[in-house]
Parts: structure tokens; sequence; C-alpha cells
């Protein structure tokens, strides 16, 4: 099993969660490093750690709503050794990469194929990976204006719902992750800021509360509201 930073793999280690034959560390791979912005694209390499995202001048440069989001995930301990690639593949429901990877249309470069977003994540804790199958880097294309907004949950950062709008030349693309088993794309709201790309056009919106998640948190009607109040957040930072 490959292991990034660590993050989730050394407690899930240390809790028995996983007992994997054999843990190689992929952190230092030549092929898992970099930034490069080129061709519409920003692609980061999956070693690439949320702090590094965070401060890298391409990124803020041509997608600043991603550099925006990998500076508000956890704390700083969690930003130097979380990586991209750890996060995509963990596909936690309640992570924050994932919203940008969907709604910025990425690409997930793995060491067999390339996987298109719409593709990659399958369920909770879920993807389209093989066994063995390595994240190499994610290509996200850059849109004309983007943003981010999360409720966080105030002991781990992690979001309750996040919600990424982000305005394509063929379109809007709303992704909501923190809410459901996993993230999804909110048509109802891509159609209404296809309409009118302002805040204005989401209100009253939210997500059907029927397919998202109830725990000691917050019932699905909760975080219902709060996407809809996260997308009108995002929307209003870039109208
Ligand atoms: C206290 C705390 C707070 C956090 N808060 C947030 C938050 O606010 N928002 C948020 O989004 N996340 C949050 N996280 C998650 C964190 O940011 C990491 O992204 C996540 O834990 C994955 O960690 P990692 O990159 O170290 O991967 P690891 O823990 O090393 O690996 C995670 C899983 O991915 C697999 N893997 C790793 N890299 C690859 C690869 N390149 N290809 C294929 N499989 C791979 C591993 O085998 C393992 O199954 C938090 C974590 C902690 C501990």
């Amino acid at each position: 099993m490959p292991l990034a930073g660590g993050m989730t793999l050394v407690p899930a280690l240390k809790l028995r969660l996983a007992r994997p034959s054999h843990v190689v560390d992929i952190a230092r791979l030549p092929e898992l490093q970099g930034i490069e912005a080129g061709g519409g694209r920003v692609t980061v390499g999956a070693a690439t750690t949320h702090a590094e995202v965070a401060r890298s001048e391409a990124v803020r440069r041509a997608i600043p709503a991603l550099a925006a989001l990998a500076e508000g995930i956890g704390d700083p301990q969690v930003r130097n050794r979380g990586t991209l690639g750890g996060s995509v593949a963990n596909n936690d429901p309640v992570a924050d990469y994932p919203a940008a990877v969907l709604a910025l249309d990425a690409a997930i470069e793995t060491n067999r194929r390339t996987i298109p977003a719409a593709e990659f994540f399958v369920g909770m804790f879920a993807t389209a990976l093989a066994p063995g199958e390595i994240v190499l880097r994610v290509a996200f294309a850059v849109p004309h204006r983007a943003a981010y907004r999360k409720f966080a949950h105030p002991a781990s950062g992690y979001a309750m719902a996040g919600v990424f709008v982000a305005e394509h030349r063929d379109g809007p693309r709303v992704a909501v992750t923190g809410a459901g088993p996993a993230v999804f794309r909110w048509r109802e709201a891509e159609a209404a800021l296809s309409s009118a790309f302002r805040a204005e056009a989401l209100a009253g919106l939210e997500p059907d509360a029927s397919g998202l998640n109830a725990d000691i948190h917050a019932s699905a009607e909760y975080r219902a509201n709060l996407a809809g109040v996260m997308a009108r957040r995002a929307a209003a930072a870039i109208e």
C-alpha cells in the first residue's frame, strides 16, 4: 500500500483499520513532484503537499481558488504532510480537494491511464483506482473564475459542507463535498448559474436532503441548507 504524508494511513494502521502486507513510501518519487501551468491547465504532482499548493505562485496566479482551498485544509501540521494524491485517493466524503477536482474538470493521471474527474470518485472512500494503481498527478482546467467556500468542522477543519463554484468556457460547474456520501455535482445550481452567474440566481436553492449524510454533527436537512449557503457565498465572491 502506498504511503504519502501518512495523515490518514498512519492513524488507520494504528487503529488496525488497514493491515497491508507492505507499506511503500512514495512521497519522494520524482514522478509525483512539481507544479506546472500551461495549455489551460495547472498540473500538480500527487506528492505535492497542501502547503506547497497554497504558496505556489503558479497556482495562485492561474487558479487562486485552488490555492485558497489548500490553505484552508486542517492545520499547519496537516498541510505540511498531507498530499493532493493522498486526499483524492482516500476520497473522504468530507475532504476539500475532491470538490476542486470535480468542479475544475480535472484529469487524474495514474501509472496506468488518465481518469476523468467525472469517473474517479465512485462512492464513500471509493475511487476508480485499481489495486496497485498510483496517482501520479492531477491536471486541473483553468476556469474563468472560481471560488470555494466551506463550513468547517471546528475541531478538524473538515467540511461539514463545502461548495466549489467554477465558471468555464462551456458553463458553470458546482461541486459539493462534506454533505453527501461522496462529492457530487449539483446540476440544479449549475443550471441556475448558467442563466445568471450571480449569487442571487441561487436564492432559495439547496440540494435534495434525502441523499445527504446525517450524523452526530448535523442532520441531512442542516447539511442541505449549509450547501446552499456555501454555494451562494462562493458565487458572491466572484460575481
Ligand atoms: C487532523 C486532520 C485534519 C484534517 N483536515 C482536513 C481538512 O480540513 N480538509 C481536507 O480535505 N483534509 C483534511 N485532512 C486530510 C489530510 O489533508 C490528507 O489529505 C489526508 O489525510 C491524506 O493524507 P496523505 O496525503 O498524508 O495520504 P496518506 O495518509 O499517506 O494516504 C492516504 C490513502 O491514500 C493512498 N495514497 C496516498 N497517495 C497515493 C497516490 N499517489 N496514489 C494512490 N494512492 C495513494 C494511501 O495508500 C492511503 O490509502 C485532515 C487530516 C487530519 C489528520
